[in-house]
């Protein structure tokens, strides 16, 4: 029997979400700036070293894998993985195998990803106006997105739809976004900025619209019933009771839900962050990349690296600077 995964503070981790690229066909104004430099290549972590990698988590007691990036569906060969990833899922080691994306490319990928076993997506979507889409991810064109929607759905992928509250950006479409996930039967989430890397001129505090004030606006409308659903992540959900619909938040910097934290990130390079909201990484690939043909040292550095799982984050907006802001970018370790 091998021991699971329990972290210093009683954790079990058991989700385990895994950047597979750090690029991108987007440049979100909050995530990257405009003149992003990408790692070589060769620093990536192969299909199949992200395979090996994957595999020896779910040996060890993952249960959840969430594929993330920068854009996963823009990673070269990436439908390899996760027809490789189907295999845990069959043995039912692995329960659940999901990803995050923009939804630039499930025009393509929809039915493969169904067919290999996925079967809900979270897709990015912070307005339904064509012009501030352009405006806020830059590259990113709004109809390539809801065709992208469309496909998935038709394929039979349960959607969720991930909205960073902006300050002055989208909250007017609050009434509108929540209508429409309303009327193509999608959950909604709501994600705060959070202080992750440098992108460029853009004020982060600028940009802070606080979920608590969100919250508020949305409780002017609808009536808003508490719902305990616990994902083991920052993310608190409500049923809005005239609907029917669930609504979540995910509040990384007012809340602290570092408690219940079931999770670590690992990096397209094959470093394992073992909190969102702090510097310390283990990095992996020597363990990976020294051995070929033996799990066991993998397996080692990985059981150390989550002995070093701290307890919480650092994050802090509550005075007017940004404390606790992370050098890296979300797209390096995966949102
Ligand atoms: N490219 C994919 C996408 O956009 O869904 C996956 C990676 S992206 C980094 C994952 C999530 O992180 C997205 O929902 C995005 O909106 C969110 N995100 C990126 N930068 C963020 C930031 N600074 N604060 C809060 N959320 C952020
Ligand atoms: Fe790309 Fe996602 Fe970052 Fe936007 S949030 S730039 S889509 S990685």
């Amino acid at each position: 029997m091998t021991v699971p995964l329990i972290d210093p503070f009683q954790r079990a981790i058991s989700y385990l979400r895994v950047s597979v690229t750090d690029r991108c066909d987007f440049r979100c104004v909050y995530c990257m700036s405009e003149n992003m430099t990408f790692l070589p290549k060769k620093e990536l972590l192969t299909l199949e070293e992200l395979d090996r990698m994957c595999s020896t988590f779910v040996r060890l007691g993952v249960e959840k894998l969430r594929i993330t990036g920068g854009e996963p569906l823009v990673r070269k060969g990436i439908m390899t993985f996760f027809n490789a990833m189907t295999r845990h899922l069959e043995s039912g080691a692995l329960k659940e195998l999901t990803l995050t994306t923009n939804g630039s490319q499930l025009g393509r990928f929809a039915d493969d990803l169904y067919a290999a076993g996925v079967r809900r997506v979270n897709i990015s979507l912070d307005t339904l106006d064509e012009t501030k889409f352009a405006d806020i991810t830059r590259w990113g064109r709004l109809p390539q997105v809801l065709k992208g929607i469309d496909a998935a759905q038709a394929a039979g992928l349960r959607v969720k739809i991930n909205t960073v509250a902006l300050k002055g950006f989208n909250e007017d479409e609050l009434f509108t976004l929540v209508e429409w996930c309303k009327s193509r039967d999608m959950d909604l989430t709501f994600i705060e900025v959070m202080p992750m890397g440098d992108i460029g001129n853009e004020d982060r505090l600028d940009q802070y619209w606080k979920l608590s004030d969100l919250r508020a606006r949305l409780a002017e409308e609808y009536t808003l019933a508490d719902l305990d659903e616990r994902s083991g992540g920052p993310a608190r959900y409500v049923r809005l009771e005239e609907t029917g619909q669930k609504i979540g938040f995910i509040t990384p910097l007012t809340h602290n839900f570092c408690e219940s934290c079931n999770r670590v990130r690992l990096t397209c390079t094959g470093e394992l962050y073992m909190c969102l909201g702090q510097e310390d990484m283990a990095d992996l690939r020597p363990a990976l990349r020294n051995h070929p043909g033996d799990d066991a040292p993998l397996e080692e550095a990985i059981r150390a690296a989550i002995a070093m799982k701290p307890k919480g984050h650092d994050f802090d907006y509550s005075r007017q600077s940004v404390e606790g802001r992370m050098s890296r970018h979300m797209s390096h370790t995966g949102g």
